[in-house]
């Protein structure tokens, strides 16, 4: 349960990734250092721990960003915005059905505190985000849901992949609505192109590079595509 440091990924930029929930997902605070305004990506649960660590920095929150409708991403999304006011931002609007079951999930992963979520705006491929003056690039990449987003700041190599990709690992695909050989032509097609040099928070676990993943990574590994 406690806080990660990563590196910085941009001079303006500050992080935090405070990991939520019994499932353990990263959420990410990222702060702009000269307004000091800043987001929370996939703020899963925990909702009282979100704005302590948003406190603690001096940080104002504009916004929400999602980058799936799982409810260990998404949780606690209704519930900043309730606090805040802010927007909430993405997914892909063909991750509606999921936001409109958090409640119902709840009680099977234990977050009961979560609550369903309507987006101020759906997030497509190509879009811009704005925290700051700081501009960051949008790909949908399906497969672990229909609805995934990645988002990503290239002049800080630092990309938000959520569900997608993990170290050594790729997201599941055995839920509703998943498919694995759309995963990987996501990873492929999408990612794969921002850079070796990207690093990655994903939605579990620690932080990588796509050019590690691309080197080891038994599941997209290109030894393994071939
Ligand atoms: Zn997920
Ligand atoms: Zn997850």
């Amino acid at each position: 349960m406690t806080e990660q440091t990563s590196p910085t990924p941009e001079p303006k930029l500050e992080i935090r990734i405070i990991p939520v929930t019994p499932l353990q997902q990263n959420t990410s605070l990222i702060w702009h250092r000269e307004t000091m305004e800043g987001v929370f990506i996939d703020p899963g649960g925990e909702i009282d721990r979100l704005m302590a660590a948003a406190d603690q920095f001096g940080v104002k929150i504009v916004a929400v960003w999602l980058t799936h409708g799982h409810l260990d991403h998404a949780g606690a999304a209704t519930a900043v915005k309730e606090r805040t006011g802010c927007p909430i931002i993405g997914p892909h609007k063909d991750d509606q059905w999921l936001l409109d079951e958090i409640e119902a999930q709840g009680a099977k992963y234990g977050i009961a505190d979560g609550k369903n979520v309507q987006p101020d705006r759906y997030l497509e491929e190509g879009d811009t985000l704005t925290l700051g003056g700081e501009t960051f690039g949008v790909t949908h990449c399906p497969g672990h849901t229909p609805g995934h987003v990645v988002i990503y700041h290239q002049p800080g190599q630092l990309a938000f992949v959520g569900d997608v990709l993990f170290r050594g690992s790729i997201g599941r695909t055995d839920f509703p609505r998943g498919n694995h050989q759309q995963l990987i032509d996501s990873i492929v097609q999408n990612l794969w192109p921002l850079g070796d040099g990207m690093r990655f928070v994903p939605g579990h676990g620690p932080m990588s590079t796509f050019g590690q993943e691309r080197k080891d990574n038994p599941f997209v590994g290109d030894a393994v595509l071939g």
